[in-house]
């Protein structure tokens, strides 16, 4: 039996680990920091305070025990691939070595601040449930302050849209309970559109629907710099904001830049052949966003939920056909379109490689539906029917806000 050891444990190493553990053929081991994973693609709605995480959070150390990994609460430092060890740093005990036969590297992406002046030190970033967790309370005090508030955005790619449009909401349902604070939420993008990646008709559908919910979109515009409480453009135009959340560009940390020699890319993610294995070890598979994947038509994969949970199923056979001696097969990411949610019940999405662009509330519920298809690897469709039929009840009994304004 080998020894799979999978780094992280969201949307692709959850997923990966899960399926291994209930196949039975080899002792997995996931490394994760966090005791809670949480679906990531969700974590503006922590942010704005409309996501009920009491439901819809799960603890790794619950789970492993149901489903047959091992879960070790540490993060990867290292790698020392002759020997075939990781580096841990772990809370409980410090520094620790663990051995792999194989190691497959799912540690996901962070902001991309450009290495613009004033960024990490006055803007807040969305990449773990810890900093939404902490953008949420600097909201909840804002909502609170009972006076205007400026809320800045920067990146209208998906999590600066879908925050702008939750926070609107958030709003909107203040006016409506006759608060004196109100936000001004203001979405600057540096390229001439919101969604740049995503075809012109819908950043055109998406711009309008976020201007009709009271969004300000400022395209064109580049910041600079930023500083406390403002921010400066490369025209040097001030904008104020009591909140800035850098949602710019992705890139992988640091620390996967050279690991012990595996060949990586400017924005440090690990360069990984079709089937998915390290170009430069045989025995590292990377997943996910901290991988860069080529596709047969010369493009690379996405970082998209969606790819890394397509990646997780195909590298879970794989290991199956490794455990039977069977050769590797290629990862191709079958695009099934693009959802762009905008509040609780309005969404726009693409299918058919950008061809068919759709919106309205049953596309917000195509949205959920994948965060509920992710559940259903972790959990099984019982569960998953329950907490929604749960959450539904929860929703008519509580107000959805969570500072219960
Ligand atoms: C706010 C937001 C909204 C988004 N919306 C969408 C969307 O609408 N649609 C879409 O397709 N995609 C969306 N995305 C992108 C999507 O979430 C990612 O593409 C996807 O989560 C990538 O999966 P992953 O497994 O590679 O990484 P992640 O899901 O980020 O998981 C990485 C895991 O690795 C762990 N980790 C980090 N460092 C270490 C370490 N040193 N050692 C061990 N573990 C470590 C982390 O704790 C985490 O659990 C969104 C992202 C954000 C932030």
């Amino acid at each position: 039996m080998s020894k799979i050891v999978v780094v992280g444990g969201g949307a692709a190493g959850l997923e990966l680990v899960t399926r291994l553990g209930r196949s039975g053929l080899h002792s997995v081991v996931l490394v994760e920091p966090a005791t809670h994973h949480l679906w990531k693609p969700r974590l503006h709605e922590i942010a704005a305070g409309t996501f009920d995480n009491e439901l819809d959070s799960l603890s790794y150390a619950q789970h492993s025990a149901c489903v047959g990994y091992r879960y070790v609460q540490a993060a990867m430092t290292g790698l020392d691939r002759q020997a075939k060890t990781i580096r841990l740093d772990r809370s409980v005990d410090g520094q620790q070595q663990m051995q792999y036969d194989y190691l497959v590297i799912a540690v996901g992406a962070v902001s991309n601040d450009f290495k613009t002046p004033g960024v990490s030190e006055h803007c807040l970033f969305l990449d773990s449930a810890a900093q939404a967790q902490q953008a949420w309370e600097r909201v909840n005090t804002l909502l609170r302050s009972g006076q205007q508030q400026e809320v800045v955005i920067v990146g209208a790619g998906a999590t600066g849209v879908e925050l702008a449009a939750e926070l609107a909401k958030v709003n909107r349902q203040l006016s409506r309970y006759q608060q004196a604070t109100s936000l001004t939420v203001t979405l600057v993008e540096a390229s001439d559109r919101v969604l740049p990646a995503s075809p012109v008709c819908m950043s055109e559908k998406v711009q309008r629907e976020l201007e009709n919910q009271g969004v300000t979109v400022l395209t064109g515009v580049r910041v600079h710099e930023a500083e406390h409480g403002y921010l400066v453009t490369s025209e040097g135009a001030r904008f104020k904001g009591d909140l800035m959340v850098w949602a710019a560009g992705i890139k992988c940390a640091d620390w996967l830049a050279g690991l012990d020699g595996l060949a990586t890319n400017r924005i440090n993610q690990i360069q990984v052949d079709v089937t998915l294995q390290s170009v430069t070890d045989s025995d590292i598979f990377v997943l996910g966003d901290s991988a860069e994947c080529p596709q047969p038509d010369g493009t690379f994969v996405p970082p998209r939920a969606q790819a890394a949970n397509q990646a997780a199923a195909h590298l879970a056979h794989q290991f199956y056909r490794l455990a039977k001696g069977a050769t590797l097969q290629p990862f191709v990411f079958r695009d099934g379109g693009m959802v762009v949610a905008l509040g609780h019940s309005y969404a726009v999405g693409t299918l058919m490689q950008g061809k068919l662009i759709l919106r309205g509330r049953f596309v917000r519920n195509l949205y959920d539906t994948i965060f509920r298809l992710h559940q259903r690897v972790l959990f099984g469709w019982g569960r998953v029917t329950a907490l929604v039929v749960l959450k539904r009840v929860k929703y008519l009994l509580n107000p959805y806000y969570k500072g219960n304004i």
